[in-house]
Order: C-alpha cells, then structure tokens, then sequence
C-alpha cells in the first residue's frame, strides 16, 4: 500500500466533471483576467466567510505583504507574529520593511499564546499576525483585546484554516484584515497559485484593491484620495470595469504589485468551494479516527481547544523517536512530512535579527517531535486503519 501525504488526483476526480467544464469554459470565453468568475469567486468568498469584502489576489504570500502595505506598515515598524509557522508569514513582514517579532507558542495549540504578546509590545509596535496553524483556530479574543489595549492592528494568517471557526465564527472573519491561500495542498487549494485577503473595513478594501494592481484605475483613485485624505470628486466610470476597457488603467495613483487571482483559477475554485464544508468535516472525522486509535501510545495527538472547530489542515502528531517512526512509515507506504523542523527565528534568513537557540523554547521543543501524517478527506477506512495498525507496530 502506498498512501500520500495529500492525494490532490483523488481530489480532483471527484469534481473532475464540473471542474473541467468551467474550466474550458474559462478558455472558449477568452476572459482571461478579472472575468465573471474572479467577480463571483470574491462573492461567494465573502457570504462563506461573512465578511464585507474579498480582494483576490495571485497567492497567499502577496496576499500578506498588500495587507500590511494596506495598513501603512513599513520600514522601522514592528509585528509580532509567531516563530512556528510556514515562512511566508514572516517574510511579508520582512518584505515591506518591518520587522518581525516573534512570540513563543502554546504547547497544546501550537498557536501565538497571547499571555506573552505584551511584554513585547514597544513604541513601534503596529499590529499582531496570528496564525492558525494547521487549521486550529488562535485565542482571538485575548489577542483583540491586546491589540485594542494597545491600539495595534490584527491580520490573521488564515491560509491554513479556511473553513474554521473560533466561538461559532468563521476564521479570518475576526480581525482587521485577513489573509488566505489557495496553494493546492491548502483545505481549498486551486490548479496553481492562488490568494484572497478579506475584510470588513472599506477603505482598507479599496486600498487592497488599488495595491494588486498597480495602484490605476478607479480603485487607485480612490486610494490615493484616502490616503491623502482628499475629499474630491472621483471620475466614476462604472460602465465596465474590465481592467482592459478601464479607461483610468494608465493613471497611476500608487506604487502597487501585479498580483490578480486568474478566471481560470477561480472558475474551479467557485466549483471547489461548494465542496470545502463536506471535505472538512471529512478531515475532522479522520482526525476522530486517528485520535481514537492512537490514544494508548506515547505519540501526543493533536489538542482541539476549547470553543473552536478545528479543519485539520495537517494531522500533526509528536514523537521522541520521530526520526525512526518516519522513517519506519516510508518504509511501509505511508507518507509523513514534517511541519516545521526550523522555527522562524532560528532560520538563517533571520540571524540578523539576533535570536539563540532557547529562546522560544516551544516553538523549538515542537520542531524537535512533530510531523504530519496523510489527511485528505477521500482517505478510505482501509487506509486509516493501515495507518494506525503500522504506527501502533512501531511500539511508540
Ligand atoms: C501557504 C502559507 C502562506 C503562503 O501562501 P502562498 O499561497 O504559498 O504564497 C502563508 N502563510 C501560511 C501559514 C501558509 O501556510
């Protein structure tokens, strides 16, 4: 038997049908940029997560850095953020000149614990960015009230956790500004690159708008005027606003990026969004399965806090002996990753920032025994119980 991490073939032929009809719809309509698809992607983005506003944008990583940039965070500011996460949340804060300050985790979540974000918090503090890690929702209401305390903005790192929920709310729904992936090994992962920020804040919006695509056109109109807070009049032009018509597309008002969602992309997301809720719930009853078989070892699984759905983006165990097991599982068909074996403020991209080891001794203890095992929804009971019989065999 051989099991992946993540079976994305599996995947797809479940939708192969709806998906590839709108895809080659995409590709006869010849609309290839901000078409009708991107427009009701961004909508039914919005109603899913309930929230006001959906910026799609070319992947998660950008969807980060214009968020920040939407918040006037730049050179000698700084965010704390957490050490145990995928890169890329970091590097946004690196990539528009702030500095990242990283905060030790919680054992049992993995996640930013807010009991030690203030003794942190200096005069160029500007904003706090929670992470979800593999899809548990953080304590947003301790790290709200930080935040309103001290006057700092939250941008939540939702690229793994869409689909969660905090106290009955959607993640990414909680904060400031949010921000998503659609890589295609994420819970809804598109055929390439893909990203959205989301918000319920206007202005912000039109910001957001404005910075993903070079800052032209109405949006960077607005923009500017918002920014410089002129009240003027804006040359309304609503009879298109297909970027190849908009007569503004050569006015530029800002210093923005080329980052837009492609149609193509979002015709089979809207197809894989409507799937996204029955795929969780299957990961959460994989999550369920696993828990249950493996209760009686010495592996930890997973924590699920209090108050929260959990969408188990990866199934994240931890191990004394985890180099053997892993490689005990390969062995045996089953594949593992292991998330994450170098927490940010130790990686070389950041010694610079003067971090040791110990410093952040949970994000550090984790790097140390934690790794994934397979999760996707269309994981067969055959399989699962493949999994835990082999794990058990080991005799962790
Ligand atoms: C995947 C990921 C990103 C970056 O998303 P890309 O679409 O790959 O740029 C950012 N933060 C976290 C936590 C992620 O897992």
């Amino acid at each position: 038997m051989h099991i992946s991490l993540i079976d994305l073939k599996r995947q797809y032929e479940t939708i192969a049908e709806d998906a590839n009809r709108e895809a080659l719809d995409v590709l006869s309509g010849a609309q290839y940029i901000m078409g009708k698809n991107v427009k009701e992607f961004e909508k039914e983005f919005c109603e899913y997560v309930g929230v006001k506003h959906s910026i799609s944008v070319g992947n998660g990583t950008d969807a980060l850095i214009i968020a920040l940039k939407a918040l006037g965070i730049g050179e000698g500011d700084e965010v704390i953020t957490t050490p145990y996460t995928f890169f890329a949340t970091a590097e946004s804060i690196s990539f528009v000149g702030a500095t990242p300050v990283f905060v030790d985790v919680k054992l049992d979540t993995f996640n930013i614990d807010p009991s030690k974000v203030e003794e942190k918090i200096t005069d160029k503090t500007k904003a706090i960015m929670p992470v979800h890690i593999f899809g548990q929702p953080c304590d947003m209401d301790a790290i709200n009230e930080i935040a309103k305390k001290h006057n700092l903005y939250v941008i939540e790192d939702a690229a793994q956790a869409i689909g969660s929920e905090y106290k009955g709310k959607m993640i990414g729904s909680l904060s400031d500004i949010a921000t998503f992936s659609f890589f295609p090994t994420k819970n809804l992962g598109c055929a390439g690159d893909g990203g959205m920020i989301v918000t319920n804040n206007d202005e912000l919006a039109t910001i957001c708008k404005a910075l993903k695509a070079h800052g032209s056109g109405e949006n960077g109109q607005k923009a500017f005027n918002l920014l410089n807070d002129i009240d003027g009049e804006i040359a309304a032009d609503d009879s298109s606003d297909n970027t190849v018509y908009n007569p503004l597309k050569y006015y530029n008002y800002l210093i923005g990026h080329n980052s837009r969602l492609d149609e193509i992309q979002a015709a089979i997301l809207r197809v894989k969004l409507r799937e996204l809720n029955k795929w969780n719930d299957g990961r959460r009853a994989n999550a369920e399965f696993y828990n249950e078989g493996l209760k009686d070892t010495n592996l930890v699984t997973p924590y699920e806090d209090k108050d929260v759905k959990h969408i188990y983006h990866l199934y994240i165990l931890q191990s004394e002996k985890r180099a053997e097991l892993v490689s005990y599982l390969g062995e045996k068909g089953i594949a593992t990753g292991v998330y994450y074996p170098v927490p940010l403020h130790l990686q070389k991209a950041y010694v610079n920032l003067g971090y040791k080891e110990g410093d952040l001794p949970n994000a550090e203890h984790l790097s140390h025994r934690t790794f994934a095992i397979p999760m996707f929804a269309e994981l067969t009971d055959e399989e699962k119980t493949y999994i835990v019989e082999t794990i058990k065999e080991f005799g962790e």
